[in-house]
C-alpha cells in the first residue's frame, strides 16, 4: 500500500491540462482523487478511468468553482464517497489576455469569478472541512513575478491567490495543515498554447535557461511534492516552478 492511501485529494480543473496531470499523479501516490470540471465531462471521465486502470480510486465531480454552493456540493460528494478529505488543489483557471487599457468589463469579472473566487470558494470549504494533518495547493503564476504585458488582470487575480495562500497558512494553525501555491511558467497546455504563434511559442520556451516549456507532468510533480509525506515541513510559500525562468 502506498504512503497515502486512505487519503482523499480533491482536484479542481482537473478534466485537462495541469489538472489531468495532478490527479492522475496522486492517484498513484494512493490519493482517492476527486476530478473536478467545468464543462468536460468526457474528459473527466477519461481521467476517472486512468486513475482506475492504475489502480486508483477516483470520482468525476461537475462544479463550477465560481459557485459556492457548487463548491458546497462537490465537498459533499467528496465526503459522501470517499469518507472525507485530506488534500485540496485549487488548479482550475482561465487566463484572457488584454492590456489593461483595452481589457474590457467582462474579462475582468470572468479572470476575478474563476481563478479568485474560485480559489476563495474551495478555501473557505476546506477551512471548515479539511481533516487535520491536511493539504492545500493553490495555483499562481511565474507571471506574477516576470510582469509580462497583457497579463495584468490575469497576474493580478494570481498575486490575490498567492496572499490567500500566505494568510490561510496562518489561520490553520493547531491543525498540521500546510497551504502552499505552485506558480508554474509556461506549461504545454490549451491555456498557454492557445491563440500564440509558433514563433511566440519558441521564444516564450527558450525564456529559461533549460530551454523547454514545462509539461503537466513536471507541475504535477511539484504538487505532488507538496501533497506528500516530504513536503510537511513547507508551509505558507509560493514554489516557482518554471525551468529557472524568474
Ligand atoms: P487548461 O489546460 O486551460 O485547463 C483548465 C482546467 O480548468 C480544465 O480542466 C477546465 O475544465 C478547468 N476549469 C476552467 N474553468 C473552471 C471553472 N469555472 N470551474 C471548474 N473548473 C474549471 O489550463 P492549465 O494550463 O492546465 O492551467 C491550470 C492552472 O495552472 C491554472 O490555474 C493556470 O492559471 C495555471 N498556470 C498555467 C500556466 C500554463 O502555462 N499553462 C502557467 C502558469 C499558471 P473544463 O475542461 O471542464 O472547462
Amino acid at each position: 500500500m502506498s504512503e497515502q492511501s486512505n487519503k482523499v485529494a480533491i482536484v479542481t480543473g482537473a478534466s485537462r491540462g495541469i489538472g489531468a496531470a495532478i490527479a492522475e499523479r496522486l492517484g498513484r501516490d494512493g490519493f482517492a482523487v476527486v476530478v473536478n470540471y467545468a464543462g468536460s465531462a468526457a474528459a473527466a471521465e477519461e481521467v476517472v478511468r486512468k486513475i482506475e486502470g492504475a489502480g486508483g480510486k477516483a470520482i468525476a465531480a461537475q462544479a463550477d468553482v465560481s459557485d459556492a454552493e457548487a463548491v458546497r456540493r462537490m465537498f459533499d460528494m467528496a465526503e459522501t464517497a470517499f469518507g472525507g478529505i485530506d488534500a485540496l488543489v485549487n488548479n482550475a483557471g482561465i487566463m484572457q489576455l488584454a492590456k489593461i487599457a483595452d481589457a474590457d468589463d467582462a474579462n475582468f469579472d470572468r479572470q476575478i469569478a474563476i481563478n479568485l473566487r474560485g480559489t476563495f470558494n474551495t478555501l473557505r470549504e476546506a477551512g471548515k472541512r479539511l481533516r487535520d494533518g491536511g493539504r492545500i495547493v493553490n495555483f499562481s503564476t511565474s507571471v506574477v513575478g516576470l510582469k509580462l504585458e497583457g497579463y495584468g488582470v490575469y497576474a493580478a487575480t494570481k498575486a490575490a491567490v498567492e496572499t490567500l495562500t500566505a494568510i490561510m497558512t496562518k489561520e490553520m494553525r493547531g491543525r498540521a495543515i500546510t497551504v502552499n501555491a505552485v506558480a508554474p511558467g509556461p506549461t504545454a497546455t490549451d491555456l498557454f498554447l492557445n491563440g500564440k504563434s509558433h514563433e511566440l511559442i519558441e521564444r516564450m520556451a527558450k525564456m529559461n535557461p533549460l530551454e523547454r516549456l514545462g509539461t503537466p507532468e513536471d507541475i504535477a510533480a511539484a504538487v505532488s511534492f507538496l501533497a506528500g509525506p516530504d513536503g510537511g515541513w513547507i508551509n505558507g510559500q509560493t514554489l516557482r516552478a518554471n525551468g529557472g525562468m524568474i
